[in-house]
């Protein structure tokens, strides 16, 4: 075990690992980290509802030894609980998810209401926001380009929309690419956009470097 442990879980911490990436850690496909902060990580089999099949295709691993199978999980060290990602491997990259929970049990539900009553902004965490590619986008490159946001606006209809540096010209809307992701999730991933969540629907901001104070942008019409 490495020294320098940047994981947000313990070493120790179980994992539920599809058996195949033992063999060929190559097949990686995307990962899960749970509510409880418990990890998921697959070659594409889906965890099922049939016990004994899991039981072939799903083994139990330390976190530790994960890490030194897959170490580019190291690059999710922060990420929030109930995100998910999926592995690119030829840009050597994670691809944020916020994943569909299906099941409505009770417990799921709790969980869901704690979340949305901890919320202390307008909407609910729950809620979809559009992010630029490289807002979503987790290199493991060591000269990757800063992930944070530089163009925040609230649609007329409430939604949000978050672009980064990594955009050339953020005034040019129309052409930015854009996935989503819960606003909950974005919130944990770029804490220093929490100032501006009680925005009024229409409001823009913006900021000339990453660690720049938010301004306001106000239409003049022009
Ligand atoms: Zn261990």
């Amino acid at each position: 075990m490495s020294e320098d442990w940047s994981m947000g879980q313990e070493p120790h911490a179980a994992v539920l690992v599809a058996r195949g990436l033992i063999e060929h850690p190559e097949k990686l496909d995307h990962v899960l980290l749970d509510d409880e902060e418990g990890w998921f990580v697959s070659d594409g089999t889906e965890f099922g509802d049939d016990p004994e099949l899991d039981q072939d295709q799903f083994a139990t691993m330390c976190l530790h030894d994960v890490v030194e199978l897959l170490p580019q999980l190291t690059a999710l060290a922060k990420l929030p609980a109930g995100m998910g990602a999926d592995w690119d491997a030829d840009s050597a990259s994670w691809v944020l998810i916020s994943p569909i929970v299906p099941s409505d049990d009770e417990e799921t539900r709790a969980y869901r209401d704690a979340r949305a009553a901890a919320w202390p902004h307008a909407g609910s965490p729950a809620d979809e926001a559009n992010l630029s590619l490289g807002l979503m986008e987790i290199s493991t490159a060591a000269d990757a380009p800063a992930r944070r946001v530089r163009y925040a606006s609230r649609d007329e209809d409430g939604t949000w929309m978050f672009v980064g540096f990594d955009v050339p010209d953020p005034d040019e809307e129309t052409d930015v690419e854009v996935d989503t992701l819960e606003l909950g999730h974005v919130a944990q991933l770029y804490p220093d956009v929490a100032e501006l969540l009680d925005a009024e629907p229409g409001e823009v901001f913006f900021r000339e470097a990453p660690d720049a104070e938010w301004l306001q942008m106000i239409d003049d019409g022009e």
